[in-house]
């Protein structure tokens, strides 16, 4: 027999709801009037950044014990989604921030976390994440990057490739070979790295197709000497951090995914009841209505899974690296798909830039690539469920 109870079964609780009601008024007021201009002039979207930290929604995944608010898995995927589905490259902001402070989080000491984690809670600053390099994307543990051990510091030398919002974060999360005799994988190690650091310098900015306002960079160390309490967990431990980092933050790109899904079947919707073609609004023709109910079920099934994958992250769930990986590639093939789509049902205003949706569709495609391309995210699947 049901009672109120079981009412509340199986969907976001009403704390979650209001979140959301709370995003969404600060995305379409404050960050929605500027991502246009942020994506045309490839520019930081510094007014959406302000709203952000105005209302608590810059990096809320940080505890409260750090001065954050402590927000859970699935409201830190809520936040981003609705940041998303006005504006990705302003989504990127909280995404990121998480993605920067989430090795700090599951493996630094309590002295780096009381230093570093504060800042980014207040808004003082963003913290970016150096996985990537040039020669080595997807197949990370054959990274260059050295880090060698000098007096009582360490000294890097290399570079990172395509970091996100290198530049404007004054934090970053740096992975360096420690040890290049030593086992591949286990061989890497994980520093913060200071943007004053002597030695620390960055390469012009990436040339994008889409994310345009969320600045992509090199990061370049040459000789950049740092102290040796900046390591976050153990020698040898760098690449295993950075990897569950990802399982985590994958949900989050999952999210905004959703979100710049959900923006673009939103627009999509209203054009068509506007439009008029052989007489009618084209949301009277049944082509039209079959693809509109295809987008929706695709977001649908993308978003409960991302919200279920945001619960495996937030428990810690031991099948998290499949739900994660499973999460972020399908959402994101779901977000290419109704962008794609969203286009098409606006014929050739979807193709200019007078409407949002080709915004949309250029800022859906790096979902499918960052935190690992939707073939690695295959890769990750398939060793989870031969490994059972
Ligand atoms: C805008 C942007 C922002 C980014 N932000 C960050 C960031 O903040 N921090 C960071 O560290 N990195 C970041 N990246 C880097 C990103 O994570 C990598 O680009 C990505 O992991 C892919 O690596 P790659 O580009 O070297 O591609 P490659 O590894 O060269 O892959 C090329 C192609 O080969 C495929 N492939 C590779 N290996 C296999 C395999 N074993 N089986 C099947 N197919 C395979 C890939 O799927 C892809 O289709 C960013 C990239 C971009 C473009």
């Amino acid at each position: 027999m049901s009672n109120d109870k079981d009412f509340d079964f199986f969907r976001t609780s009403e704390d979650h709801e209001e979140l959301r009601a709370a995003v969404r008024a600060v995305a379409q007021d404050k960050i929605a009037p500027h991502a246009a201009e942020a994506d045309e002039t490839a520019t930081f979207p510094q007014a959406g950044y302000d709203a952000l930290v105005a209302s608590d929604f810059h990096a809320p995944h940080i505890g409260q014990e750090y001065g954050g608010v402590g927000a859970d898995a699935l409201a830190t995927c809520i936040v981003i989604e609705e940041v998303a589905r006005v504006c990705a490259s302003s989504s990127l902001i909280p995404a990121v921030n998480k993605l920067g402070t989430m090795p700090l989080i599951l493996a630094a000491s309590e002295q780096i976390k009381a230093k570093y984690l504060p800042p980014v809670a207040a808004g003082e600053a963003m913290f970016a994440y150096g996985l990537s390099e040039r020669e080595a994307g997807s197949d990370t543990a054959s990274m260059k990057c050295r880090a060698k051990a000098d007096g009582d510091g360490w000294v890097l030398n290399g570079q990172k490739s395509w970091i996100t919002n290198a530049g404007v974060s004054d934090f970053y999360t740096v992975l360096a070979v420690t040890d290049p005799d030593g086992k591949r994988g286990s061989n890497v190690s994980a520093f913060v790295v200071e943007k004053a650091d002597a030695g620390f310098t960055f390469g012009d900015p990436e040339r994008k197709m889409g994310i345009k306002g969320s600045p992509t960079r090199e990061l370049i160390f040459a000789g950049c000497r740092i102290p040796g309490d900046r390591m976050v967990g153990a020698p040898g431990e760098g690449l295993k951090i950075a990897l569950a980092t990802l399982d985590h933050t994958r949900v989050t790109i999952g999210a905004q995914a959703v979100g710049i899904a959900q923006g673009a079947l939103d627009f999509a919707l209203g054009y068509v009841k506007e439009r008029s073609q052989f007489g009618k609004h084209i949301s009277q023709f049944q082509g039209i209505q079959f693809m509109l109910a295809d987008m929706a079920m695709k977001l649908e099934a993308a978003r409960q899974m991302v919200y279920v994958a945001a619960a495996k992250s937030e428990r810690g769930d031991k099948d998290l690296s499949f739900f994660g990986a499973a999460a972020k590639c399908f959402a994101s093939d779901v977000a290419m798909a109704v962008t794609t789509d969203a286009v098409q049902l606006l014929g050739g205003a979807g193709y200019v830039k007078d409407y949002p949706v080709e915004r949309m569709m250029r800022d859906a495609k790096i979902t499918q690539i960052y935190e690992g391309t939707n073939q690695i995210q295959r890769i990750v699947m398939a060793r989870q469920l031969l490994k059972a």
